[in-house]
């Protein structure tokens, strides 16, 4: 067995055997199930394996070309150009011809998984827990994204076309997942990409165009590119020829993409400030984990995590949610994502401004459950934050932060529990923990998200069953959200079919 641990196809096939031991009925929605319940940390002994074959996974050097450099709005206009010549190619093979090769897009992701999960960890910090339901949910959206294009056609007597020349530009946090969930959607319609990793995650979305066209995607179809953000970067995304832009980021990013050009068309998930409701009724033990999963996971840095947990009535003067919250905060494993035991890793870079405040300071009436401690001389790694007595109208209860820090507010009852969480100006994910069926039904119709879990946390949103995608400042453009049905709808042209 140490012998194996040392191998990577070994150690790849480990991790598959365990994702398929996860709970749940789709590849993505399994994968972790390691994080510390209260008063039930995982023992040493249980983690010793994963730590062997984790090491020899983590480590690897993974070999990709990078991305391609485009100096100059000039060498931009040329790529897109090639592209959109190149896509009415790719467009005439037909729905079926291309979802055939998007099923061996998945079937190639999920045998170079270990070098994806490599390559997360040395350029984004993603620990191997986190990165490995990103890989499957890679592996979902090309095998749903494939089924969709065959299943597009003509509604209401308006038939889809294939666009030309689609531009992705996804976000680090999730190197991997999102823009290949970006790239096969639009592909799968018959549009030729532009794929333009984050500064950040230039290696992951590198890795990922070659995995593409290894498995049958053309190069010149798919291209994957590093522009300055500004000149070269504006040529990309608000060229004329620029037929759609899906963007994963921040929501002055969107707004910054619209004033370079007004009628982008423009798909955008973007933010969010995400709030979880403890009733009285809810299941301590889930409710904690759920909450401590989804604020803490990937440190915080998705625009799903949990930023704030509300406990109603009774929840809030007993003192077993707090007990339990801080037990299970306080067990998780902070260090290096080369380090296969850690459950949260450092951030994409040093804590600054909104974040750094929230992890160093209190608002009035604020006190720390769990005081954050900063690890490293950078403020790159941090023990994860609790602080209550949140105010309503605060900085803590409206500001992302982004970062590992959860706030606790107060409610009396539900009702003013939904008011503190509508109140701030995104709506992406909203979590309610309550075992009334009474009050499920009372909170459903009235919160302002995009995507509702209830006794589930507010993270990992699987392909097919939680379409993904929010409201207000959460999302730009027409919202046909991530992973769902109507997603390849938003990506074609319609026009009228004929009679
Ligand atoms: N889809 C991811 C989830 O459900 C979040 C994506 C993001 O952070 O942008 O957790």
């Amino acid at each position: 067995a140490a012998a194996d641990a040392d191998t990577p196809g070994v150690a790849t096939r480990r991790v598959q055997v365990r994702r398929q031991e996860g709970q749940g009925d789709t590849a993505a929605s399994a994968g972790s199930g390691r994080l510390a319940f209260a008063n039930a940390p995982d023992t040493d002994a249980a983690v010793e394996p994963n730590r062997r074959w984790g090491a020899a996974l983590l480590g690897r050097a993974v070999e990709c070309a990078g991305p391609e450099r485009l100096a100059d709005a000039g060498e931009v206009q040329a790529v897109s150009a090639d592209v959109r010549r190149a896509a009415r190619e790719w467009a005439g093979l037909g729905a079926t011809g291309r979802a055939a090769v998007l099923h061996r897009v998945g079937d190639e992701v999920e045998r170079r998984r270990g070098e994806l999960l490599g390559v997360m960890a040395q350029e984004c910090g993603k620990t191997l827990e986190q990165g490995d339901p990103e890989v499957s949910e890679t592996v979902d959206f090309a095998r749903y994204y494939a089924g969709r294009a065959e299943a597009l056609e003509t509604v209401a007597g308006a038939c889809p076309v294939p666009v030309g020349l689609t531009v992705v530009t996804p976000p680090w946090n999730f190197p991997v997942a999102i823009p290949a969930g970006e790239t096969l959607s639009a592909l799968a319609t018959g549009s030729g990409v532009v794929l333009k990793p984050a500064p950040e995650a230039m290696r992951c979305g590198s890795l990922l165009a070659e995995i593409a066209w290894s498995a049958g995607v053309p190069r010149e179809v798919l291209r994957c590119v590093d522009v300055d953000e500004e000149g070269a970067g504006q040529a990309l995304v608000a060229g004329e020829e620029v037929d759609r832009v899906l963007l994963t980021g921040a929501w002055e990013t969107a707004q910054l993409f619209r004033s370079w050009r007004s009628d982008l068309p423009l798909l955008a998930e973007t933010s969010g400030k995400n709030a979880v409701v403890v009733t009285p009724s809810a299941d301590v033990d889930l409710a904690v984990r759920d909450v401590v999963a989804a604020a803490f996971g990937h440190a915080g840095q998705k625009c799903s995590a949990t930023s704030l947990v509300i406990l109603v009535g009774s929840t809030a003067r007993s003192a077993r949610f707090r007990r339990q919250l801080v037990d299970a905060v306080r067990s998780l494993r902070v260090g290096s994502a080369l380090d296969p035991a850690s459950q949260m890793g450092p951030l994409i870079r040093p804590a600054e401004g909104a974040l750094l405040a929230a992890l160093t300071r209190l608002e009035p009436g604020e006190q720390w459950w769990v005081e954050p401690q900063r690890l490293d001389a950078e403020g790159l790694t941090w023990t994860p934050g609790v602080k209550a007595g949140v105010a309503p109208g605060s900085t803590t209860h409206l500001t992302e932060f982004f970062g590992p820090v959860l706030g606790v507010m107060v409610a009396a009852d539900l009702d003013e529990a939904l008011a503190l969480q509508n109140a701030t100006d995104y709506g992406l994910t909203a979590g309610l923990h309550s075992l009334d069926p009474d009050e499920v039904e009372h909170w459903a119709p009235h919160v302002e998200a995009g995507n509702l879990y209830v006794n589930r946390g507010t993270t990992g949103a699987v392909v097919r069953r939680q379409p993904f995608g929010g409201w207000k400042r959460s999302s730009v453009g027409p919202g046909w959200k991530a992973g769902g049905p109507h997603r390849l709808h938003g990506l074609v042209d319609w026009r009228d079919a004929p009679s």
